[in-house]
């Protein structure tokens, strides 16, 4: 048998990527609990119907992305394209609503979509998302906005832009779609094979085409913010008020629409402006999504949210600063010292030093070669004639400085190098 290999579009993080992720995930974190917002968790696998329901049967990601199986006792699983639906499961099934009027929720993790891949698009992926329920108001959707762009800046990404729409409430949408199709109908022949097939299931899905032909005969179709009613549009200029107030660098995007059935009202994306990111632009979408709690059995419950494509904003922000890294290598100069090595690095870890060895053995040359090239500034040679004595050499590898240090006083001895650069 061949050697097994990763599956296609599903990728390994070494650690230097690891650390870049982890990192991102605290700043996160960080910028999340200023904004008083706590950190759910939900399965990886749902039932395959709650997609369906929350998504919309006639989206990219239900028609062709998901991964669905059936499993040994017959139901009907489907490994998570995305978060909000689980948030939204977990929001209704704990009634959440009965113990807090408003709800901020965090989540990140793995999300699975078998779309064809590219740069900055994987069949496993992760994201970071935010969620907060129970305020219809525009400065909800301010305040989620300021944290996501707070945390994109905080994350290293220069020069960060919000684009907004609105997609007006569901009679805003009816007009418009209609207005859509009588538009579109008589331009059918120079769109795409699937912009046409879009068209009678799901035509706003044909403004978010990329295909250049459609991109053509959208620019001029009818605009979605015609059509809001009174209160559609009070909610989108009391939004772009509270973001000019906050200072949140933003544009209105009229031919914005977003992949998932379930937004209405507020629409957003943020792209990488830097052309790292190729075709695959959008670093984080979001948007409002008043009925969806409904939908899914709990109460009449506002809600709006984002998430952020954490490979994306890894191609966009630079790396994060180095680790503190190995503080002291420990070094056996014989075979014979190799266990009180051993006792002498436990004893440092105890300490909280980053100690490492090479009980391996080896001589003393390529030791300390080993102990250059995993960036430590301290090396300790253990050696039998200094263990009689209880002593041991501290060397510092930069300096090529070596002196003799009691064992008793080895952690001081460290603390006081390290501190001195
Ligand atoms: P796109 O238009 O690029 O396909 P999308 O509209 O499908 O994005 P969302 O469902 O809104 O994306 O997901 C939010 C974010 O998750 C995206 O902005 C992107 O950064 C990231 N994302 C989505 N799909 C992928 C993928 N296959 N691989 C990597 N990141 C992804
Ligand atoms: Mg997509």
């Amino acid at each position: 048998m061949s050697a097994p290999r990763a599956v296609k579009g599903m990728h390994d993080l070494l650690p230097d990527r690891t650390a870049h992720a982890a990192w991102l995930e605290a700043r996160f974190r960080e910028v999340a609990r200023r904004w008083s917002f706590d950190e759910i968790r939900t399965p990886v696998v749902e039932p395959t119907e709650l997609f369906v329901r929350s998504i919309g049967e006639s989206t990219d990601i239900v028609e062709k992305e998901m991964y669905s199986f059936v499993d040994k006792g017959q139901d009907a699983l489907t490994l998570r394209p995305e978060g909000t639906a689980g948030v939204v499961r977990a929001y209704v099934e704990h009634a959440v609503w009965t113990q807090e009027p408003v709800t901020r929720w965090i989540y990140m993790g793995p999300m699975f979509r078998r779309e064809r891949p590219a740069r900055g698009r994987y069949r496993q992926f992760h994201q970071l998302g935010a969620e907060l329920f129970g305020d219809p108001g525009p400065y909800a959707d301010a305040e989620l906005i300021d944290m996501l762009v707070t945390f994109l800046r905080e994350a290293g990404v220069a020069d960060v832009e919000v684009l907004l729409n609105s997609l007006g409430g569901p009679e805003a949408r009816r007009a418009y779609r209609h207005a859509l199709v009588e538009y579109l109908e008589p331009r059918r022949p120079a769109l795409s094979a699937d912009s046409q097939r879009r068209l009678a299931s799901n035509p706003l899905r044909v403004l978010d085409s990329k295909a250049p032909e459609d991109r053509e005969v959208v620019a001029h179709a009818p605009r979605i913010t015609d059509f809001l009613n009174a209160e559609d549009r009070a909610h989108l200029d009391g939004l772009r008020a509270a973001l000019d107030r906050l200072q949140v660098p933003h544009r209105l995007e009229p031919t914005l629409v977003r992949g998932l059935d379930y937004y209405d009202r507020t629409l957003f994306e943020v792209r990488g402006r830097g052309g790292e990111l190729g075709a695959q632009d959008a670093v984080c979408g979001g948007g409002r999504y008043d009925g969806l709690v409904e939908t899914m059995g709990g109460p009449p419950t506002p809600a709006v949210g984002f998430a952020i494509g954490l490979e994306r904003l890894m191609l966009l922000a630079p790396p994060p600063p180095p680790p503190p890294g190995t503080d002291v290598f420990v070094v056996a100069v014989g075979a014979a010292e190799r266990l009180e090595a051993a006792v002498i690095a436990r004893e440092l870890r105890a300490e909280g030093l980053s100690v490492e060895t090479d009980l391996r053995g080896g001589s003393l040359r390529s030791q300390l070669r080993r102990a250059d090239r995993v960036g430590a500034r301290l090396a300790l040679l253990v050696g039998s004639d200094e263990l009689a004595r209880g002593v041991v050499q501290l060397r510092d590898l930069r300096a090529g400085r070596q002196r003799e240090v009691g064992r008793d006083a080895l952690r001081a001895a460290i603390r006081a190098e390290r501190s001195a650069t």
